[in-house]
């Protein structure tokens, strides 16, 4: 899905974020940079904060007009720093992300000036705005530092899609099953009235509050394993 988003930079006065959002769009796997009449470009600096990006800025598409980099795309979505006097349909990253990979359509993703963003112009060619929701009293983030946060955004999703994203699934060991944890209380609360820390006179609450720590902790089957050999050590000494 992300060979249909292009990151389209308006105006950009200083080249190094150029440089800059090449690279954050390589690091979250998008390629389609298009530059709107760029101050500088090409340039030097441009490559130096590209890092290993420099393809990007090769295939780089550099056109005169915003129209003009958006001419075939059914989706565009301008970001924004602050609010603007119309009110226009308005989503968080993550919800840009969400409306790219839910229409699967041809998007851009437009960027404005640094030093005065999108015009009201611009931004009224857009079907959505995004705005990162940075704090009231200094809400612009970097040109390149807002390219990094949309492509984080969507970098999650196509992870999401293809169930890539926690970190539970390349732990090394596989979780516990329902029924070894059920197990391994059984096993704690025999050896808790064997050693007489559970009076089985008491209410049964002990076990439950066991039971929500463990289930809290989601163990894996060789903590468990570890567990029930201490309470095996434990039953032998008794
Ligand atoms: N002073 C400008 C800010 C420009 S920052 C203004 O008030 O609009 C340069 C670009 O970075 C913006 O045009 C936008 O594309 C992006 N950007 C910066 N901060 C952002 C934010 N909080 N939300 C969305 N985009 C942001």
């Amino acid at each position: 899905m992300n060979n249909k988003v292009r990151i389209v930079l308006v105006n950009t006065s200083h080249p190094g974020n150029i440089g800059g959002a090449a690279r954050a769009m390589k690091n979250m796997g998008l390629d389609r940079l298009y530059l709107v009449s760029p101050k500088i470009f090409p340039s030097e600096e441009a490559i130096s904060r590209a890092s290993g990006a420099t393809d990007l800025l090769e295939k780089a598409v550099v056109v005169e007009t915003l129209e003009e980099a958006i001419a075939d795309c059914q989706l565009v979505v301008g970001t924004s720093a602050r609010e603007r006097h119309i009110p226009w349909p308005l989503v968080d990253p993550r919800q840009a992300a969400d409306l790219v990979y839910k229409e699967g359509l041809e998007t851009a993703l437009v960027f404005g000036r640094e030093d005065r963003g999108l015009t009201n112009e611009e931004l009224q060619r857009c079907h959505y705005h995004v705005h990162i929701p940075s704090i009231e009293s200094f809400s612009s983030l970097n040109l390149a530092a807002a390219v990094q946060v949309l492509s984080y955004e969507l970098r999650m999703k196509s992870l999401l899609a293809i169930g890539d994203t926690t970190v539970q699934s390349k732990w090394d060991v596989p979780a516990a099953s329902v029924e070894q944890v059920d197990y391994m209380l059984e096993h704690l609360e025999k050896v808790m009235l064997l050693t007489e820390f559970l009076d089985p006179n008491t209410p049964r609450q002990v076990m439950t509050r066991f039971r929500r720590l463990f289930q809290r902790a989601q163990l894996d089957q060789h903590e468990v394993g570890m567990l029930r050999g201490v309470l095996t050590s434990i039953e032998k000494l008794k």
